[in-house]
């Protein structure tokens, strides 16, 4: 089975572009979702989360409180490196697990932080959905309801797009005037053909 990592900084992008490659019939792993299911359902990842984090790590219905969570790591690398020692592994069972189950030419591993990570060493391919910082404020300000300057604090805490281009494989350009259509389903032959 041919694994496939997707990333892309904050308003990329990249979940549309799962959806495509998803009508394509792709199997898409979405990392970050699982994760956070992990958070809400695992006994010992809960455990391990209050042990460092304390109880307010989890709201009364017992879901985790990412907005707290955000607030803790956001500026403590080393307290973000102990989350994700936690929960990255669980991750990446799961994925592995997941992959045993699926019957296509690859799968995508759809996460925010692939090469932040390390994890992308572990796939055969990498793509980056790339998309002018303007446009990515514009449009997480819109779906989001937040602020400008909230959006380039998350950006500004990303690895760069220079910097994933470097790494990825695969690039995909998401600006509003180009097609991210055409681009996935050549890139979708493409991956069949060398995989
Ligand atoms: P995040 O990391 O924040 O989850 P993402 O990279 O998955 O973001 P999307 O949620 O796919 O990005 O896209 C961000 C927003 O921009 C969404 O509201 C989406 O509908 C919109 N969007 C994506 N691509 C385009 C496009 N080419 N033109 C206009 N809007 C777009």
């Amino acid at each position: 089975m041919v694994k496939v990592g997707i990333t892309g900084g904050i308003g990329s992008g990249k979940s549309t572009a799962c959806k495509v490659f998803s009508f394509l019939g792709i199997p898409v792993f979405e990392a970050d979702i699982v994760a956070k299911q992990i958070m809400n359902t695992d006994p010992e990842i809960r455990a391990q989360l209050i042990n460092l984090f304390g109880t307010s790590v989890y709201l009364p219905d017992r879901t985790i409180n990412r907005k707290y969570l955000a607030g803790i790591v956001f500026n403590n690398p080393s307290l973000l490196a102990k989350l994700n020692q936690i929960v990255h592994p669980e991750v990446h069972k799961s994925f592995n697990e997941w992959c045993q189950n699926q019957h296509a030419p690859y799968v995508l591993y759809e996460a925010a932080i692939l090469f932040e990570s390390g994890f992308y060493k572990t796939l055969d391919k990498t793509i980056a959905v790339v998309t002018n910082e303007d446009e990515r404020i514009e449009r997480v300000m819109k779906r989001d309801k937040t602020t400008k300057e909230m959006v380039k604090q998350r950006i500004n805490n990303q690895l760069s797009d220079e910097e994933k281009i470097k790494l990825a494989d695969f690039v995909i350009s998401n600006n509003d005037n180009e097609l991210i259509i055409p681009q996935i389903v050549e890139l979708d032959k493409k991956i069949i053909a060398n995989g």
